[in-house]
C-alpha cells in the first residue's frame, strides 16, 4: 500500500468519524414529561434539571408568569384561558423563544420540558417547528386518583417560572411561603381544590390516549413510569430512560 494511499483512507476515516461525532453531538435532546395535575411533575423536572444541568422550560410557567406581572402577553392569557389552539401557540412562542436564548446549551446539551406538548395541535406544532431537528423523548408519570388528590390539596408551588419548584408533601417542612430556592413567594392554584381537581384528572385521563397516538404518529414512544412511588426512586427511573435514548438503545 503507498503512503498516499494510507493517507487518503485516513482523510476519508476522519472526516467520516467527524461527521458521525458532529451529528450526534448536534442532536440535542428534549425531554418532555407530562402526568395528571399532582403527578410530581414539578419536582421530577426540576430534580432532573439538577441532575443533568439542562435546561428546565414551562411553557405554562411562563405565561402564568407573565399574568402576574400583568403583561400584555399576559392579559392575551387570562382572555383566550379556554381557547386551546391560542394557548398551544402562546406555549410554542413560549418555548421557541427560551430554547433560542440558550447559545450555551450547544452542541450537546438538553432541554426539559414540563408538561407541553399534549393536545395533536400542540403537538402538531412542536414537530413541525422547535422540535423538528431535535431528539424527542416523551416521559408519562403514572398516579392512581387517590394518590392525586391528596397530593394536590397539599401543595404549593414556586411563583418564578425559571424555578417552578412545588412543594407538597415532601417540603411541608420547610413551606413558609417562600421558595427555598429562590425566595419567590409560593402560591396554591386555585384549581387545585376538592371540586376542581378531580375534574382535571378526568380532563388529562381522556386526553391522554389521544397525546400518545399522535406522538407514535411522529415515531416518537411515550415511556410510562410509576409515579406514585417516593421522588427519589421515581428520580432514577426517569434517568434511566433518558441514559438509555441518549445512548440510543
Ligand atoms: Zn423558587
Amino acid at each position: 500500500m503507498n503512503k498516499q494511499f494510507v493517507h487518503f483512507r485516513a482523510v476519508l476515516y476522519l472526516v467520516g468519524a467527524f461527521g458521525l461525532f458532529a451529528s450526534a453531538a448536534f442532536t440535542e435532546l428534549v425531554v418532555v414529561i407530562v402526568g395528571p395535575p399532582g403527578s410530581g411533575k414539578g419536582t421530577q423536572t426540576t430534580m432532573l434539571r439538577d441532575k443533568l444541568d439542562w435546561l428546565l422550560i414551562s411553557p405554562s410557567g411562563i405565561l402564568r408568569e407573565e399574568k402576574l406581572k400583568n403583561t400584555d402577553l399576559g392579559q392575551i392569557r387570562t382572555d383566550y384561558r379556554y381557547n386551546q389552539d391560542i394557548k398551544d401557540r402562546m406555549k410554542l412562542a413560549a418555548l421557541t423563544d427560551k430554547m433560542a436564548q440558550e447559545p450555551g446549551m450547544k452542541p450537546a446539551k438538553g432541554f426539559i420540558v414540563d408538561s407541553w406538548p399534549k393536545s395533536p395541535n400542540g403537538i402538531r406544532f412542536a414537530m413541525g417547528s422547535v422540535f423538528r431537528e431535535r431528539d424527542i423523548l416523551v416521559v408519562e408519570l403514572t398516579v392512581d386518583d387517590n394518590t392525586l388528590i391528596a397530593r394536590a390539596l397539599k401543595r404549593k408551588l414556586c411563583t418564578k417560572a425559571s424555578c417552578g419548584l412545588s412543594y407538597g408533601e415532601h417540603y411541608t417542612e420547610k413551606d413558609k411561603g417562600y421558595c427555598d430556592f429562590c425566595q419567590s413567594p409560593l402560591w396554591q392554584r386555585p384549581k387545585d381544590n376538592p371540586t376542581d381537581f378531580p375534574n382535571r384528572i378526568d380532563k388529562y385521563r381522556k386526553n391522554v390516549e389521544v397525546m400518545k397516538r399522535k406522538y407514535k404518529d411522529y415515531g416518537i414512544d411515550v415511556q410510562s413510569i410509576d409515579g406514585s412511588r417516593n421522588k427519589n426512586e421515581v428520580h432514577e427511573d426517569i434517568l434511566k430512560i433518558v441514559n438509555k435514548h441518549a445512548a440510543g438503545i
